[in-house]
């Protein structure tokens, strides 16, 4: 049974949402937390990207939300409709209401598929694909392993999206599967980004501009997915010349593997609680170290719904939520949060199956790596460490508030 109020409510109980409850909970009794959050089942995304070149079973990416709700937290699943900071009170999808104390923003990111015009109804068909959602997951497997030649096309919509490096881990790893395949000879590999560059960060971007070299891929740099012809089966670009003209462009594709632009949910982005002018416009308004909302100072933010300009990714989660925990209980006890967030996070970028680059990197793209080795050089180490190590640490201690 739930209350109608509550000392601290979690919206989301995706990465953030369970790493917070899991945290927090040693400092506060039973049922003085709830977590809010529709969802049965929690994903451990990372993998999708393996699991949608069809190296792994989906289902190894899944676990049921009722086995991590840690004991003595409360779930309302239902789903968020709306958050009155004011009256510090959030609307469910039921008409219910739930009162908090302070609250703790974990809401993840929407994915904007709708913005890609011809889309709808073609995803997983024809051709299209995505490792982005769960339940496309299974298609993009298929049609990577099933590929027999052709032009596969790979999109980067503009930043911020969630793991930045996930629409091109995907294109390596169907590179490799296709010269497993022996069907790569015949087979045109192009990567339209929307972006000037492979990364944001020199240091890799630089590494990876040799290793598209050295496999013959095409990057197609300042190309913008806007719509696709599914039927003649093309890509439609808005293509930035370097004057800054902007211009329409078709790709003819056999394979196309989409990402669509993201933002955070409605409830945040159409709100006060969001971002009002700028590049975080519309996402959290949070402190960039403290991790509290800049006008609300019950309110914090965790994940990838905040408004600031680190790379959104779970590696930054697991560094944020010990901070937001902190910074929460200071504010509770009626002090100032001092704990900071240095923008940490991590994208380990698979450049073949069995190797990965680990990139680590903070604010202002500061390198931030874990180990004392030339952090652009793939290794079989991080392919294990992302593969095998990283999804147990995240399920045995993240989830569990221990690190
Ligand atoms: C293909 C892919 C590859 C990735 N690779 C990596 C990687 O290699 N390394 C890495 O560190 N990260 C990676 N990520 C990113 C990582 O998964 C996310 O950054 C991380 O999950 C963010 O955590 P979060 O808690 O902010 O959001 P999420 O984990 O997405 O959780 C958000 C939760 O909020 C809930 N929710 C949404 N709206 C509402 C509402 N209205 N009411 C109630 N609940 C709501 C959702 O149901 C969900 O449970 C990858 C992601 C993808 C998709």
């Amino acid at each position: 049974m739930s209350k109608s109020t509550y000392k601290v409510l979690i919206l989301g109980a995706g990465a953030g949402g369970i790493s917070v409850a899991a945290r927090l909970k040693r400092s506060l009794g039973d049922s003085e937390i709830a977590i809010i959050d529709p969802s049965e089942n929690h994903f451990y995304q990372p993998l999708w990207t393996i699991a949608g070149a069809g190296l792994m079973p989906k289902e190894q990416t899944v676990k049921k939300q009722k086995d991590l709700i840690p004991n003595g937290v409360d779930w309302i699943k239902e789903k968020v409709i709306a958050i009155d900071p004011v009256t510090q009170r959030v609307s469910l999808s039921s008409d219910m209401m739930v009162g908090y104390d302070f609250l703790v923003i974990a809401t993840g990111l929407k994915l904007n598929w709708e913005k890609i015009e011809g889309l709808n109804g073609n995803l997983g068909k024809n051709g299209i694909c995505s490792v982005y959602q769960y339940d496309q997951v299974d298609a993009a497997a298929k049609m990577i392993q099933d590929f027999q030649g052709g032009v596969a096309l790979f999109v980067m919509p503009p930043v911020p999206i969630k793991c930045a490096g996930a629409p091109q881990k995907i294109m390596y790893l169907a590179e490799n599967i296709f010269r497993d395949h022996g069907v790569r000879h015949k087979t045109q590999i192009q990567f339209a980004t929307a972006g000037k560059a492979m990364f944001g960060i020199p240091t890799f971007s630089n590494a990876l501009d040799q290793i598209v070299k050295d496999r013959n891929i095409e990057p197609l740099f300042l190309h913008k997915l806007s719509g696709v012809d599914a039927e003649k089966k093309e890509a439609i670009f808005d293509v930035t010349d370097s004057e800054g003209k902007v211009s329409r462009k078709n790709i003819k594709y056999d394979l196309l593997h989409v990402v669509p632009t993201m933002s955070a949910h409605p409830l945040i982005s159409e709100t006060s609680l969001a971002v009002q002018e700028g590049d975080q416009k519309g996402w959290l308004a949070v402190d960039k170290m403290t991790l509290q909302h800049l006008k609300y100072s019950n309110i914090f933010g965790v994940g990838d719904v905040t408004g600031i300009p680190n790379s959104k990714t779970g590696a930054a989660v697991r560094k944020q939520y010990p901070i937001v925990v902190k910074n929460l209980l200071a504010v509770m006890n009626g002090q100032m949060p001092v704990e900071k967030y240095d923008g940490y996070s991590s994208c380990p970028l698979i450049t073949e199956i069995g190797k990965v680059m680990l990139a680590e990197f903070g604010y202002e793209g500061k390198l931030m790596p874990t180990f004392p080795l030339n952090p652009a050089v793939p290794r079989k180490m991080y392919w294990h460490l992302k593969k095998d190590l990283l999804p147990v640490l995240y399920w045995n201690a993240m989830l569990k508030g221990l690190g």
